[in-house]
């Protein structure tokens, strides 16, 4: 069996797997194995950002997971995309660049995170940031994560605007700056009219350095142990195009678990640190006892509200073949107009009732609507305003309930 060895080895190629390789490589004195489930992002639909359509429900793209049939969500089982390729969700998600409140952060650090206060966390985005407007008080301009404002804009989505304004909610140009109420374009996460994933903001410009070795194809399995310390992680055993291989840990070194919200917690409970009875259910005996593993999901469930209007939007632009070529054309050329679009245009990020101290709802605007993302659009003109709760209350579960790594464990959603 194939066994390398490293300072750190890094599980998950992701939005935070890739600032990790970035940054911990740049040590040259130590060893950085980064191991990838998902393939190179050599899919030229990631670096378009209207390709989510399809990379979405792409199993080459996306672990394409479903959730249980929920009661909450009137029985049905829904679609829980999650990249799986270098960038991982940043290579297939939504590329809204919304940092959240700095009143969430500061009520984190009062529960005693130290460290995720707004002013602790404040020149970290500064620093990851290449922010089209320049370095001022909230952005950053010298760092890998390109930050655009949007190049398509359309008289239905400055309709939208103006009705939100007209309901009180203030006209906003950054909802990352000083206070985040208001209705305004979003930023996305975009150089140059094209995606600006994790891995392309972080990894590819350091893939070179001689201490970093990138695996891709390498689907981790578990964490291998210390025998002569059964709590002390060894490194971890994965499969690579379905061989098994190993990565070992050097001394002092360390695995650093970025496999995302549904792929740590499963390599955690495959390697036995969980629920007892959720592990002795599974077969996996019980190394380490840790309640908290598995339990406590949270996603931002939207409500996708879809209304037929009389102007044209681009439903009528991409079911008719010349203005579907001509939006081609003009990302071709420009690398601007609908295909430069992220899922939304606009955001509104307001109180749903008076009192409250920060917004507790944001609304996404889109100039078009479908059944559901990734599919063809209405046959009529259409718009989408989905509205989700900023708080949600309710949390979800998963855990696994089988010792093997392809096993999918089932998905309960907050
Ligand atoms: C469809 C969609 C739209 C979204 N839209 C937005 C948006 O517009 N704005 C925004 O801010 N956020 C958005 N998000 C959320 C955001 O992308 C994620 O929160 C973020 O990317 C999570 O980063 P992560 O590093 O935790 O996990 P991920 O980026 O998911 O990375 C985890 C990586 O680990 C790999 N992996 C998993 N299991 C294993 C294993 N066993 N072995 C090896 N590798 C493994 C995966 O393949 C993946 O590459 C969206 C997410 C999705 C899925």
């Amino acid at each position: 069996m194939k066994e390398l060895e490293a300072d750190f080895v890094i599980v998950g190629a992701g939005s935070a797997g890739c600032v990790l390789a970035n940054r911990l490589s740049a040590d040259p004195n130590k060893r950085v194995i980064l191991l990838e489930a998902g393939g190179r992002d050599w899919n030229p639909w990631i670096h378009v950002p209207v390709g989510y359509f399809k990379t979405l429900h792409n199993p080459s793209t996306d672990w394409c997971y479903k959730t249980v049939k929920d009661p909450g969500l009137n029985g049905r089982s829904i679609d829980w995309p999650r990249g799986k390729t270098l960038g991982g969700s940043s290579a297939i998600n939504g590329l809204l660049y919304v940092r959240g409140q700095k009143e969430d952060y500061d009520h984190w650090a009062q529960l005693g995170n130290r460290g995720w206060g707004y002013d602790d966390v404040l020149p970290l985005f500064k620093r990851s940031e290449q922010h089209e407007d320049g370095a001022s008080d909230y952005h950053g301009a010298g760092g890998g994560l390109s930050v655009s404002r949007i190049r398509a804009k359309s008289r239905i989505a400055e309709a939208f605007i103006a009705a939100a304004e007209e309901m009180g909610v203030p006209r906003t140009e950054d909802y990352n700056g000083e206070d985040q109420e208001g209705v305004g374009y979003f930023h996305q996460t975009a150089r140059g009219g094209l995606r600006c994933s994790s891995a392309r903001a972080f990894l590819h410009p350091v893939r070179k350095r001689p201490n970093l070795t990138i695996i891709t194809h390498a689907h981790v399995q578990s964490l291998t142990f210390d025998a002569s310390d059964p709590k002390r992680v060894a490194g971890v055993r994965y499969l690579r195009d379905g061989a098994p291989e190993v990565a070992k840990l050097a001394l002092g070194g360390e695995v650093v678990l970025s496999a995302g919200a549904i792929g740590s917690p499963q390599i955690l409970e495959l390697s036995g640190v969980g629920q007892g009875d959720v592990l002795a259910k599974a077969g996996v005996e019980v190394r380490h006892e840790l309640p908290g593993v598995g339990e406590n999901l949270q996603d931002h469930l939207q409500i996708r509200l879809v209304y037929e209007v009389n102007v044209q939007t681009l439903n009528d632009a991409i079911n008719r073949f010349a203005p579907r070529m001509g939006i081609g054309l003009e990302y071709v050329f420009f690398r601007t107009g609908p295909m430069s679009l992220g899922a939304s245009q606009v955001a509104v990020f307001a109180k749903s009732m008076e009192g409250l101290e920060t917004p507790d709802i944001q609304f996404h605007f889109q100039p078009l609507s479908a059944d559901k993302p990734g599919i063809e659009m209405h046959p009529f003109s259409g718009i989408t305003s989905s509205v989700c709760q900023l708080r949600p209350e309710r949390r979800g579960i998963k855990h696994i309930f089988t010792p093997n790594a392809a096993g999918r464990q089932p998905l309960s959603p907050n």
